[in-house]
């Protein structure tokens, strides 16, 4: 059995509902395991165009796994439990029920037409790293450093953005 990441997020529906539905039907896929769920925290829905404050927002978290799963046969799995869980895919970041990202599997390494692996946006995304330090105060990203360094990076470079945060 080999760790994994995964993230998961829904906007639509009763989003705590199907999260928990869609972590009960990780727990039994076979070879998987789930170790640990982070507290859910909600977000501003984020757009091709920049974060949405009028759309639905979302409930994320980060599951940590392991698996005997191969990291697409992994993937297959999330993508079948978004399809019971009633995700439909119309525009690219639009809203939906239920969004699971497998972000990491050990320091694999992964580019092609299914699978990017790290996930390629994680570092960019406090959604994802917060809950993800929760569970993993140790956590580190392949190739890009530990954590908690990117989310404080993350969170200063936010702050100098919207002139929050200290004097200049
Ligand atoms: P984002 O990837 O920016 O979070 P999204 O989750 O909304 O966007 P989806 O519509 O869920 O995107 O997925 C689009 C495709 O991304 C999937 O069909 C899948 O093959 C591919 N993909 C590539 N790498 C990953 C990954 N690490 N985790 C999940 N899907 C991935
Ligand atoms: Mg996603
Ligand atoms: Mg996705």
């Amino acid at each position: 059995m080999k760790p994994a990441v995964v993230a998961f997020g829904s906007n639509l529906g009763d989003r705590e509902a199907t999260i928990r539905a869609a972590l009960d039907d990780l727990a039994s896929t076979p070879e998987v395991r789930v170790d640990a769920v982070s507290p859910l925290i909600e977000t501003a829905a984020l757009r091709l165009d920049g974060v949405d404050e009028d759309a639905p927002r979302y409930l994320n978290g980060v599951a940590l796994v392991s698996t005997a799963l191969d990291p697409h046969a992994l993937l297959d799995e999330l993508q079948r439990i978004e399809d019971a869980n009633g995700r439909v895919r119309l525009e690219r970041w639009g809203d939906r029920t239920l969004d699971l990202d497998l972000i990491a599997m050990g320091d694999r390494r992964i580019e092609d037409d299914r699978l990017t692996l790290p996930h390629p946006r994680a570092a960019e995304r406090g959604f994802v790293l917060a809950p993800w330090l929760d569970v993993d105060p140790d956590a580190e990203l392949p190739g890009l450093g530990r954590v908690d360094a990117l989310l404080a990076g993350l969170r200063a470079s936010d702050a100098a953005a919207t002139g929050e945060g200290g004097r200049s």
